[in-house]
């Protein structure tokens, strides 16, 4: 008998409570926004903007793309479809940028003009961008240094799905050259999935290359002289183990 009244009591008491949190909201201002009307149109003010960590639709500087297909292989619904080729001999391609990224999310991209992948405590990593400013920070700030790397392959298609992409966010993190990224842009709906079908790879970038004679002079030098290295060291392990 005394549980049933418990139970009782505490079934009014939970709805007084809860009708007193909802009749004291009634006289407070709406914080509701009716999305995108008042996000475009009114542009109010309350509307909070996207955080910076935002995992939206997926984006590439193509010119910094080494071609590793690292973000291929760890997609998990491979959703990204990338075709490389090699170069002419002879032809070279700029080096990536360099990108910094601190923690509050800023990102610097540019040339390195100090500090390196491994990050150590208490130096500073310095960086011209591509406007020529000069950034510093403390390493303690800075989250991830990615540094120059080679461009040696040509990307004929690199296509990314997003009508099948689960926003994880893998690919940015294993990107080789930080050139992978997920920007803000939430809104690309469409009535037509293949519109989905992103297509990134852009013939321009190789347009006008000439193979270089030096270039390939030195190289040819470079092979002829490391397969020289390599039967030269296959030839004293064959002689150690005899
Ligand atoms: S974010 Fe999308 S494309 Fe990138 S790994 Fe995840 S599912 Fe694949
Ligand atoms: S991981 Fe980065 S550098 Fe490698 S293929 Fe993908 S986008 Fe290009």
């Amino acid at each position: 008998m005394r549980a049933y009244f418990r139970n009782i009591y505490a079934a009014v008491s939970t709805i007084l409570i809860g009708m007193r949190i909802t009749f004291k909201e009634m006289f407070h201002p709406s914080v509701t926004n009716q999305y995108p009307y008042q996000y475009y149109f009114e542009k109010r003010k309350n509307v909070r903007g996207i955080h910076k960590g935002f995992r939206g639709q997926l984006y590439i500087r193509m010119e910094d793309c080494i071609g590793c297909k690292k973000c291929a292989m760890i997609c998990p619904v491979d959703c990204i479809y990338i075709e490389t080729s090699r170069l002419e001999k002879g032809i070279t391609l700029s080096d990536t940028r360099a990108v910094v990224r601190l923690k509050d999310q800023t990102v610097w991209i540019g040339e390195l003009l100090e500090g390196d992948e491994k990050i150590e405590p208490g130096t500073v990593v310095k960086l011209r961008d591509l406007d020529g400013n000069l950034h510093e920070s403390p390493s303690e700030h800075v989250e991830h240094v990615v540094t120059s790397k080679k461009r040696r392959l040509k990307l004929d298609r690199f296509d990314i799905d997003m009508s099948l992409c689960m926003f994880c966010g893998l690919c940015t993190e294993v990107c080789s050259t930080s050139c992978l990224y997920m920007t803000q842009t939430h809104e690309f709906s469409t009535y037509d999935r293949a519109s989905l079908l992103f297509h990134f790879a852009d013939p321009s970038i190789y347009e006008g290359l000439t193979p270089d004679e030096t270039e390939t002079k030195a190289e040819d030098g470079a092979d002829a002289s490391e397969g020289r290295k390599q039967k030269a060291a296959r030839r004293r392990q064959r002689e150690e183990t005899a």
